[in-house]
């Protein structure tokens, strides 16, 4: 297996080309990702695959995810000076419109949310522009279409953007701080509660770091440890390499968009370089 997972974020809308925007560069990657043959499969499918309890086939598979939970992963909104916003749901059900549903049979995407209302309050008015854009009602539709799974990216992100301190005096603005049980059962636990309560009796399986941070007691202690009670199977990062049977499975990579590539040639190398066995 060597699947490479592509992560986007739906508020990266600083104009409307590829390199400005995460939604164009989302609708233009599926294209491509279709044109070389690849399928796109869930993530949740890779780490089964990672854990040895399924043998799908998935060579030349890839697999994609969207962090922070924004409503634009969601539901078209306009942005600012830049219009109206194709949301990523409704990009990928516009390539299943386009292409039929045969195409690509297994396309999702793993939209990995903050659970907090009150830190989503914080996070839509201190770093958006305080229009409701952090909202949770779209959840339970997201996980029943089939098209996108709702990952746990935290209680609240520990967010520069919400009031300090956090749980047991935490500072804010770093996931590393997140270095002992009170904190992490608050930023992981809870959080794990909290989601699955509303997509019910769906649960959330996969928990992706915020900031990538990855801190040495969640990682080498608490999620080995808990994360089979709280009903994870992974957790990510940003590796960027693709996912094969050695990886970390409390930090599996990932490929960021807009860092680790920025157009659709490099794209395609990551494309290609994951499919050398
Ligand atoms: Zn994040």
């Amino acid at each position: 297996m060597r699947v490479p997972v592509l992560t986007y974020h739906a508020v990266n809308i600083a104009g409307n080309d590829y390199a400005t925007n995460d939604h164009v560069a989302l609708a233009s990657d599926l294209r491509t990702i279709n044109r070389l043959g690849l399928r796109v499969v869930p993530l949740q499918w890779v780490v089964e695959q990672r854990l040895g309890l399924t043998t799908r086939d998935l060579s030349a598979c890839v697999a994609l995810s969207c962090d922070d939970g924004s409503d634009f992963d969601f539901r078209d909104l306009e942005f600012r000076e830049h219009g109206l916003q194709r949301s990523f749901f409704n990009i990928l059900g516009d390539f299943v419109s386009e292409h039929g549903a045969a195409e690509q049979p297994h396309l999702n995407m793993t939209s990995f949310v903050i659970a907090s209302p009150e830190a989503r309050a914080h996070i839509d008015r201190g770093a958006l522009d305080g229009r409701g854009w952090m909202s949770e009602d779209w959840w339970p539709e997201a996980e029943t279409s089939g098209l996108m799974t709702i990952g746990n990216h935290s209680w609240d992100h520990n967010h520069p953007a919400i009031p300090a301190p956090g749980v047991d005096g935490m500072p804010r603005g770093s996931f590393l701080d997140v270095d002992n049980e009170k904190r992490a059962d608050a930023e992981i636990a809870d959080a794990a509660r909290y989601i699955n309560a509303r997509i019910a009796p769906r649960r959330s399986r996969l928990f992706c770091y915020p900031f990538s941070h990855i801190p040495a007691f969640v990682h080498d202690d608490y999620l080995p440890r808990r994360g089979a009670d709280i009903g994870l199977l992974a957790a990510f990062g940003d590796g960027a390499v693709p996912v094969t049977m050695a990886s970390d499975i409390w930090n599996l990579p990932r490929y960021i968009c807009g860092w680790h590539w920025r157009d659709p040639q490099a794209l395609c190398g990551i494309l290609d370089a994951s499919a050398q066995a």
